[in-house]
């Protein structure tokens, strides 16, 4: 029999969740469990700057029946903004990837130094060391890290209150960082087969249309084909939105929830509206590098 379920707009497709190896709080096996006891028929685990988790992600789908695509989230400084690329169907063991990958990675231990001496400065002693016990992955100390040791010390009651009042531009704890260059994701990700997806791209609030615009066109220009238009941060009239970014740009679709913790993330895996009909879905085009189970 083939496994193989018609990879359609209705595919419940995942493709954008964090284990430990990045910033999310349970192991790759634990959010393949938890994708596919809630339905997900294909699944990419995408940690940031990472693909360390990528081999157990990989075998964890294949025993529980799902569909498996390869996965990362860049972390890019366009503009002088943060943007996130993703991705999908790389191969995790492309040399020049876990290069730049690692350089990626490379600065975010002394820019948490200077996070925690931020967060002193404010009357927050101990915050490297406090966010650290957080950390499964040394080389990938994070932001959410941070709040998750000032939600559990009460300066705060949830995350988004930390990132609105300690770790946005301009507040106490937040270091600015330069991260790779959009040719330079772009370029990893597909020396390394991939295709490369502009992630949450509503999440981006600092960018004038301008900007915006610019990215996309520099994106395309680079060979990015991709854009997230269903995911866990976008509204409804987001999701039209970048549904007409995608045609316009001649960009294919994605979804993905961006899931990190069960009690912190607005969108479960598994649980997103499906794509419009007017967009074509990422996984259509990644149909040959889809894992499936034997
Ligand atoms: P970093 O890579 O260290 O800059 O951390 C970025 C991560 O912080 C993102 O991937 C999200 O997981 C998290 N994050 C960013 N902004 C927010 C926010 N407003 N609320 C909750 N989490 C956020
Ligand atoms: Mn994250
Ligand atoms: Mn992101
Ligand atoms: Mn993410």
């Amino acid at each position: 029999m083939n496994p193989e379920p018609h990879l359609t707009h209705l595919t419940n497709a995942d493709l954008h969740c964090h284990s430990t190896v990045s910033d999310g709080t349970l192991e790759p096996e634990a959010i393949a469990a938890r994708a596919a006891a809630n339905g997900v028929q294909l699944w990419s685990l995408t940690d940031h700057d990472e693909v360390g988790g990528q081999q157990r992600a990989r075998d964890a789908a294949r025993m529980l029946g799902m569909g498996y695509l390869t996965g990362t989230e860049v972390s890019v400084t366009f503009a002088g903004e943060t943007v996130h690329i993703l991705g999908l169907g790389i191969d995790p063991d492309d040399p020049d990837l876990r290069l730049g990958l690692a350089r990626t990675r490379g600065g975010r231990e002394q820019r948490a130094r200077e996070m925690a001496a931020g967060l002193a400065q404010v009357g927050i002693p101990g915050a490297f060391e406090g966010a650290r016990k957080y950390v499964a992955n040394p080389e990938l100390i994070s932001r959410t890290h941070f709040a998750r040791f000032l939600v559990e010390t009460g300066h705060c009651t949830d995350t988004s209150e930390v990132f609105r009042r300690f770790l946005t531009d301009g507040k106490p704890g937040f270091v600015p960082h330069r991260w790779a260059k959009l040719g330079e994701a772009v370029g990893w990700i597909k020396r390394a087969g991939g295709i490369a997806v502009i992630a949450h791209p509503a999440r981006y609030t600092r960018f004038t249309a301008t900007e915006e615009y610019a990215l996309f066109t520099e994106f395309k220009a680079h060979g990015g084909q991709g854009v997230e238009v269903v995911t866990g941060s976008h509204t409804v009239a987001e999701r039209d939105r970048y549904a007409d970014m995608a045609i316009e740009f001649d960009l294919f679709a994605s979804r993905g929830s961006d899931f990190h913790a069960p009690l912190e993330s607005r969108t479960d895996l598994g649980s997103l509206p499906d794509l419009p009909s007017r967009v074509t879905p990422v996984w259509t085009v990644l149909a040959d590098r889809v894992h499936w189970p034997a």
